[in-house]
């Protein structure tokens, strides 16, 4: 079983500035798997924005081309868990063998990896195996290599091997070329006066574009409305206030001292005292979150600590929501004010 989907091709993988480098890297790997410098290729690039379909496409191109060869899509999170399975049947051996024996391997988010030494070890071990009998390696990740955080040295510099190609934000046209191939594909006609209005005010994301677009359908036959600009408005502002909201680390600090019912001075105080502690590392834990700041620049501005404190701020978050139910409440109620 490859796992492939065979909805994600190139046919419709639109072609724009924003995606040129990695859907011509991804068609040159389909046309020649491990046969060229494109080893692995890297694809990188924010939420929604095609690294999926990108990586789908190679490989059902590629098993229509070369129907012998075995491709295997996966993503790092269910590759994850089948080790952590094949370790405790005492099975790990077998899991090394199954994937060196793949001609193509795909792995989707391998951001995932990251702090999992274990699965770290033995991929290491399986793309090398790979690799060096010219397979082909196909990767994903929401970050460029250099970004990546608690992934082995020796592991990323396997990933920069080859060809890391970034997915950028797709301009107007290509936003309004992949809308229209969507509506043709499912048969909707729409006005483009509308296209264009929903294409102009969704900028970041194509699922979200799509989400538009079908929610805007749907709207239409339920309340038997006519597509008009004035629904469009309704439905693109929906959606942009639910998803595009960019909160400020000031405002998590505001929302978060508000919540415990100190300033924000204490908050950034350099007290060891415990809910004060507690309050400031929920602000960093929100703040990696919700922004796009590096952990070192949330340090910075919340009470100048370094980015190893802020990183232990967000494990040691994960950990006592995990097993405090009074601290899972915090997290949960301060998620909510963040989004409303
Ligand atoms: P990611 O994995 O980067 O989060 P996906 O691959 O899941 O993103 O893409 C989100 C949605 O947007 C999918 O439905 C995908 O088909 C669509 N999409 C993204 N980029 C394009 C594109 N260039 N052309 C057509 N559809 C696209
Ligand atoms: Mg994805």
């Amino acid at each position: 079983e490859s796992q492939l989907n065979p909805n994600y091709s190139f046919d419709n993988f639109l072609e724009g500035d924003s995606n040129r480098l990695g859907r011509s890297a991804g068609l040159a790997v389909a046309n020649k798997p491990g046969g060229t410098s494109f080893n692995p290729l890297l694809v990188f690039g924010g939420v929604g924005l095609g690294k999926t379909h990108l990586a789908h496409a190679i490989g059902v191109d590629i098993k229509d081309k070369y129907p012998e060869k075995t491709v295997l899509y996966i993503s790092a999170e269910k590759f994850t868990q089948q080790y952590i399975d094949a370790v405790k049947k005492n099975n790990r051996n077998d899991f090394i063998h199954f994937y060196q024996i793949i001609d193509v391997l795909i792995i989707d988010d391998v951001q995932f990896l990251s702090g999992k030494s274990g699965t770290q070890d033995v991929f290491f071990h399986i793309f090398n195996h790979l690799h060096q009998n010219g397979k082909q390696v196909v990767l994903t990740s929401d970050k460029a290599p250099v970004d990546m955080q608690d992934i082995e040295q020796r592991l990323l510099s396997r990933f920069k091997w080859g060809l890391s190609a970034e997915l950028q934000t797709p301009d107007f046209e290509t936003r309004v070329s992949i809308l229209k191939n969507k509506l043709y594909r499912d048969g909707v006609e729409m006005p483009e006066d509308i296209i264009d209005y929903v294409a102009k005010n969704i900028k970041s994301n194509v699922r979200e574009l799509e989400g538009a677009i079908i929610s805007l359908i749907a709207q239409s036959s339920f309340n038997k409305k006519e597509i008009t600009i004035d629904l469009a408005r309704v439905v693109v502002e929906k959606f942009v206030k639910n998803t595009k909201r960019e909160v400020s680390i000031d405002y998590i600090q505001k929302v978060v001292s508000d919540y415990f019912q100190m300033d924000i001075d204490t908050l950034q105080s350099k007290t060891r005292k415990r809910h004060i502690v507690q309050a400031r590392q929920l602000a960093m834990f929100f703040a990696k979150k919700f922004t796009k700041a590096s952990l070192a620049s949330i340090g910075s501005q919340i009470g100048k600590r370094d980015h190893a404190t802020v990183l232990h701020a967000c494990k040691t978050v994960d950990n006592l929501s995990s097993t405090d139910k009074q601290f899972r409440k915090y997290v949960e109620d301060i998620s909510k004010k963040l989004s409303v």
